[in-house]
């Protein structure tokens, strides 16, 4: 496994860090229950703990289990539980959340921001399937599908199905993200109009995490290079949502294979549970972490506690 942060890397990082965020800020970590942690999600959690105990922040547990067909309650369990173990705490309580914020059950946020598109005839009903979308592409594997706009005019009837789009300016969206610089994206022409709800009725990712970011008041986003490339959809989403105050982010390295592929549970990488029962100590599994993320030169154990010392 391999990640790409060397100690010039961390050092910037650490500069940008001190001086780009308020004196008291928030961030959040916030998996899906949709299959066990694993290293990745530890490098995450090691990078989002370590930076708010270092820099004055809190963080917020928000298991983002928007979609129901596929979020599972085990998950969600050992989902907290391998965080106990790890002794990473959340702050919740104290921002006075409850201890675990969910998305399921919070319908009312999301249909008052659908409501607030629709009003402004942002959104649209639409009836192409994945596999239609996908058949349309010209270009590479490589690059993402870009939805071509099918039923932008059509005029699809709301009661005909629950999958809206929102139709997205070609706009060129500019942010400063802490580790990359300035990026600019024009989200019409990597995704094309975004999918807020799908044809089953479930907000999307991209979705929930807007609304959720926004009201939750998150002032840090800390996440894998992975969504690097959906930050400038989501604060077009945001902006459409009349927000202008939006997350600084944060996008660190990828722990990968030596080949380039990302870890995944479903395709057998070691999930944290397993490293657990195999004797493995929490310290043992952050110090690793960290060490794979790029912010520590070797394994040695890292407890809890300590996290913040990685910025020192
Ligand atoms: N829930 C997303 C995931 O597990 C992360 C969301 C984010 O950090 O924006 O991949």
């Amino acid at each position: 496994m391999t990640s790409a942060l060397t100690e010039g890397d961390r050092l910037a990082l650490g500069a940008r860090l001190a001086t780009a965020l308020p004196t008291r800020w928030r961030t959040r970590f916030a998996p899906a229950p949709t299959g066990l942690l694993h290293m990745g999600h530890a490098v995450n959690a090691v990078y989002v703990w370590s930076i708010a105990r270092a820099f004055g922040g809190s963080v917020l547990l928000r298991i983002e289990d928007h979609d129901g067909r596929r979020a599972r309650d085990v998950f969600d369990a050992a989902i907290r539980t391998d965080l106990a173990w790890l002794g990473l705490h959340a702050d919740n309580a104290a921002l006075g959340y409850p201890e675990t914020l969910r998305q399921r059950g919070e319908e009312s946020a999301y249909e008052a921001a659908e409501a607030e598109l629709t009003a402004r005839a942002q959104l649209y009903a639409c009836r192409c399937s994945r596999r239609e979308i996908a058949a349309q592409q010209t270009s590479g594997a490589d690059v993402e599908a870009r939805y071509a706009g099918t039923c932008r005019d059509l005029g699809v009837p709301f009661a005909e199905t629950p999958a809206r789009r929102v139709r997205l300016d070609e706009l060129t969206v500019t942010f400063d993200d802490l580790r990359h610089g300035v990026q600019s994206q024009v989200p019409q022409q990597q995704c094309g109009d975004l999918l807020v709800r799908d044809r089953h009725g479930q907000w999307t990712y991209q979705f929930a995490v807007v609304v959720d970011d926004l009201r939750h008041e998150i002032d840090l986003v800390i996440r894998g290079d992975d969504l690097l490339a959906s930050t400038g959809r989501q604060w077009q989403l945001a902006t459409l949502l009349h927000r202008t105050s939006l997350p600084t982010t944060l996008h660190h390295p990828l722990v990968t294979h030596a080949d380039g592929r990302k870890l995944s549970k479903s395709q057998g990488d070691t999930g944290l549970a397993e490293l657990r029962h195999a004797g493995w100590s929490g310290a043992r599994m952050l110090g690793h972490a960290a060490w794979l993320g790029g912010l520590q030169e070797s394994p040695e154990d890292l407890p809890a506690e300590e996290l913040a010392r990685l910025w020192r």
